[in-house]
């Protein structure tokens, strides 16, 4: 318990949220309740003088569902246009509930290009410590609709990750479709166990991070979420993997409660993101 505690004085923080935890299983429709839970949550964060940042899966998903696609596209064409249509909606919905809280929100779309281009990442740096100094919340995703299968991002566990290391954030939160790390696949293995805090990503670790690749929506498994906790961590923020299906584990995380799992800071000597970035070592 007592390396929660100091969670609650977190000040910059990145909330991931993925699009199996946006939408209905049954129907690939959003969830709006929680969605609008998760607004005012995240609004109550800016409230009390935090600094918030939304990573936001579910363009393609949205696109998807609006287009009629049963199935996930593999055509990178289908997948961007999905996008382009998804990400307009979905942005439409977030700018409605958070303006119902005053709260003014703005749209941050990257691709890889704007972190390899020195100029590109020092002016999405800025815009986002103006945005910060203005009160506004970042929405951030990829930019699904240009980005190429070389040189994206994959999943938006990675961009949470680079997003956190960029802003200087100081805890990451993923919700995500499952309670947190597990030593195995909780699905498969009955005697999988839920890992607390997790203060080195060693071999052994590695080796339990199977990618998840049961699900029809987002991209991201185990893995990635561990390639995320190696940037993040190495850039001095602690990362929490909790469940998404309550967005109140947000709150939760922040008080130190003893939910998912707590990846530990280890800012590492003269970290440079674009170590990992250059080198896709997190992959
Ligand atoms: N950027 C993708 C989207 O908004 C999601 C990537 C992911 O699920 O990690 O649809």
């Amino acid at each position: 318990m007592q390396e929660r505690e100091h969670l609650i004085n977190k000040k910059r923080i990145v909330v991931k949220i993925g699009s199996a935890s946006l939408t209905h299983k049954e129907t690939g429709q959003l969830d709006l309740d929680k969605m609008e839970r998760l607004v005012r949550i995240l609004t109550n964060l800016r409230n009390q003088g935090k600094d918030v940042i939304l990573v936001t899966s579910g363009a393609i998903a949205v696109g998807r569902n609006t287009l009629g696609f049963l199935e996930k596209p593999k055509e990178r064409s289908i997948k961007q246009a999905c996008a382009a249509v998804g990400q307009a909606r979905l942005m439409m919905v977030y700018q409605k509930l958070f303006s119902e809280y005053n709260q003014v929100a703005a749209q941050i779309l990257m691709t890889k290009h704007t972190m390899l281009n020195d100029i590109s990442r020092e002016n999405a740096q800025n815009t986002f410590n103006e945005l910060f100094s203005l009160g506004v919340i970042p929405i951030v995703n990829e930019n699904d609709t240009v980005s190429t299968d070389e040189l994206d991002f994959g999943d938006n566990d990675t961009l949470s990750a680079i997003v956190t290391a960029l802003v200087g954030g100081d805890l990451l939160i993923l919700l995500s479709d499952i309670d947190g790390f597990y030593t195995d696949d909780p699905h498969k293995n009955q005697d999988a166990t839920m890992i607390s805090c997790v203060r080195e990503i060693n071999d052994e670790l590695l080796q339990m991070a199977k990618s998840t690749t049961g699900c029809n929506l987002g991209t991201g498994g185990m893995a990635t979420k561990i390639s995320a906790a190696k940037i993040a961590n190495a850039s001095g923020a602690d990362m929490v993997i909790t469940n998404g299906d309550d967005v109140r584990n947000i709150n939760r995380v922040i008080e130190g409660k003893e939910i998912g799992t707590l990846f530990l800071a280890h800012k590492a000597k003269d970290f440079n993101i674009m170590d990992y970035i250059r080198t896709k070592q997190y992959n």
